[in-house]
């Protein structure tokens, strides 16, 4: 067992820390495109080992991701 660490050291309280990049999107007017205004890492809270989405209650963001990938969540600031 490791004893390694303080308490407030994120691993040492076996948070699960899965990693997701949100992107807020912003329309061009006057066209269909979209463009990346802002790229915000998300980080999830829930414990170690959880079951279903990864969840960064910072943002409020819930995201599916394999282990071992950074998923990216697109939302339009129109819809924030
Ligand atoms: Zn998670």
């Amino acid at each position: 067992m490791t004893t390694v660490g303080a308490a407030g050291t994120p691993w040492m309280m076996s948070e699960c820390g899965s990693r997701a990049m949100l992107a807020i999107t912003q329309n061009v007017e006057g066209t269909t495109t979209n463009v990346v205004r802002e790229r915000i890492e998300l980080v999830c809270r829930k414990a170690a080992g959880h079951q279903g989405p990864h969840h960064d209650p910072d943002r409020g963001e819930s995201w599916e991701g394999a282990a071992g990938k950074v998923a990216t969540l697109l939302r339009n600031e129109d819809e924030l």
